[in-house]
C-alpha cells in the first residue's frame, strides 16, 4: 500500500458525531492521503480544550467504512442502481422536486432530516431548500422523543433552555447518562469535577446504576416509568416546606399561584412510595436544590421515551423555575439555534394526511409511514 500521508501535519477540524462538536486535529494518510490516520483533541479549541470522547477517535471508521455509499445511485428500469455523477444527480433531483411543487404545491413535499446532532449543515441549509420549494412539513429523529420537552419549553419560556453544568453548585440528571451521551461540553471531565468537589452535589435519577450514577452523591434509583411521581413529590416538598423563591417568581413569572396551589396538596409520602424512593431522601434532595446558589438540570431519553414524558418535562422545569435557577451562571439559560431544526412554539397543527398533531414543528415519527403511503385528502377530493 502506498502511503501518501502528510505525517506530522495536523489539520484542525471538529467532530460531528454529537452536538458538542469537540475541536479535533487530524493527520491525513492512507492510499489516497484522505484517511484520518491519527486523531487527537485540539487543545486550542475554546470549548472542548483538547477533550474528546472515544467516539471521535474512531471517526475514520465512519468516514471510510467499507459499506459507505460515496457516489449518487440512480435506480434503473430493471430495479438495479447505477452510479451517476453529482452534477447529474443534483440537477435531476432539483427538476423533479420543482415539478412536484409546480404540479401539486410545495406542501406535497415532505422533508425528513436536518442534523439534530452534529451535522448542522443539513439543519442550517435545509431551511433555504424548504423555502424555495414551499414545503411546510418536516420531521427528524428529534420527533421520536424531544417534542414534549420543546412544547413545555415553548409554553413556559417561549424558547429552549440549556444547563450550565460547568458552574453549577448542584447538577441533576434525569434519565440521562452523560458519561456516554454527553450533551454538555467535556462531559466526563465536568462530571468528575462536580463529583470530587465537596461543595457541589451531583444527583442522578435513573433506574440503572449508570456510569454517571456511580459518580453521583445521590442516586435516586426510581422505579422505571414513575419519574412523574418522584419529581412531582420533589416539587411538592418545595411548595409545602415553603422553599420556593417567591421574590424571583413574583418578578419573572405569571400564573404561579395556580401552580403552587396544585402542589400544596400533593401527597409527598405516597408519591415517593410509588417511585420506590424513601420520603426522607426525596425531602433531602428538594432541600438541597432550594439551598444551592445554582442548580442545573438536564433530562434525556430515559424519561423522554418513557411514560408520562411531557408531564415529567413540566415538573422537571418547575424544579428550577420555582427555585429561581434561570438566567444566571450555573443554572438554566435560554439558547438560540443556528438552524431551524425544530420549533418551541406551543402552537400545534394537524399533519396533512392523517391529521396527527404536529408538535415542535415536527411530524410525529410514528405517523410518517402513513403520511407517505395513505392517500392524500387533497388527491382523493379531486
Ligand atoms: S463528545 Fe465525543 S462524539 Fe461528541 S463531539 Fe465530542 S468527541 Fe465527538
Amino acid at each position: 500500500m502506498t502511503d501518501v500521508s502528510s505525517a506530522g501535519t495536523w489539520h484542525a477540524t471538529a467532530c460531528i458525531l454529537c452536538e458538542c462538536n469537540c475541536g479535533i486535529q487530524v493527520e491525513l494518510g492512507g492510499e489516497d492521503g484522505r484517511h484520518l490516520a491519527r486523531i487527537r483533541g485540539d487543545r486550542a479549541h475554546p470549548s472542548s480544550q483538547g477533550y474528546t470522547c472515544n467516539k471521535a477517535l474512531r471517526l475514520d471508521h465512519y468516514q471510510h467504512g467499507p459499506d459507505r455509499v460515496t457516489r449518487p445511485l440512480r435506480r434503473r428500469a430493471d430495479g438495479r442502481f447505477e452510479e451517476i455523477d453529482w452534477d447529474t444527480a443534483i440537477r435531476e433531483v432539483a427538476a423533479r422536486l420543482a415539478k412536484v411543487r409546480d404540479t401539486h404545491g410545495g406542501e406535497a413535499i415532505f422533508y425528513y432530516g436536518g442534523g439534530g446532532q452534529g451535522n448542522h449543515l443539513g439543519g442550517a441549509y435545509s431551511g433555504a431548500t424548504l423555502s424555495a420549494l414551499g414545503s411546510r412539513y418536516r420531521s427528524s429523529a428529534l420527533a421520536q422523543e424531544k417534542t414534549g420537552d420543546f412544547w413545555v419549553h415553548g409554553f413556559m419560556l417561549g424558547t429552549g433552555a440549556r444547563a450550565d453544568f460547568e458552574h453549577a453548585e448542584v447538577a441533576l440528571f434525569l434519565g440521562k447518562n452523560p458519561w456516554h451521551s454527553h450533551g454538555l461540553p467535556r462531559a466526563r471531565h465536568t462530571l468528575r469535577q462536580i463529583s470530587k468537589d465537596p461543595a457541589r452535589t451531583l444527583i442522578v435519577i435513573d433506574p440503572r446504576r449508570t456510569e454517571t450514577a456511580e459518580l453521583a452523591d445521590i442516586h435516586l434509583q426510581v422505579k422505571p416509568g414513575t419519574d412523574a411521581w418522584l419529581v412531582a413529590a420533589m416539587v411538592g416538598v418545595l411548595v409545602q416546606e415553603d422553599l420556593v423563591d417567591h421574590a424571583w417568581i413574583c418578578e419573572h413569572t405569571s400564573g404561579a399561584e395556580e401552580v403552587l396551589a396544585r402542589f400544596r396538596s400533593i401527597p409527598v409520602a405516597r408519591y415517593a412510595a410509588v417511585a420506590g424512593i424513601a420520603e426522607d431522601v426525596v425531602r433531602l434532595v428538594a432541600r438541597r436544590l432550594a439551598s444551592a446558589k445554582s442548580v442545573a438540570i438536564a433530562e434525556d431519553l430515559g424519561v423522554q421515551m418513557n411514560r408520562h414524558s411531557t408531564l415529567v418535562s413540566w415538573v422537571e422545569k418547575l424544579l428550577w423555575a420555582l427555585t429561581g435557577n434561570y438566567a444566571k451562571p450555573g443554572a438554566m439559560n435560554a439558547f438560540s439555534t443556528l438552524g431551524k431544526l425544530f420549533s418551541t412554539s406551543p402552537r400545534t397543527r394537524p399533519s396533512p394526511v392523517v391529521g396527527a398533531r404536529i408538535i415542535g414543528g415536527l411530524v410525529p415519527c410514528n405517523v410518517i409511514a402513513d403520511e407517505i403511503l395513505a392517500d392524500h385528502p387533497a388527491a382523493t377530493a379531486r
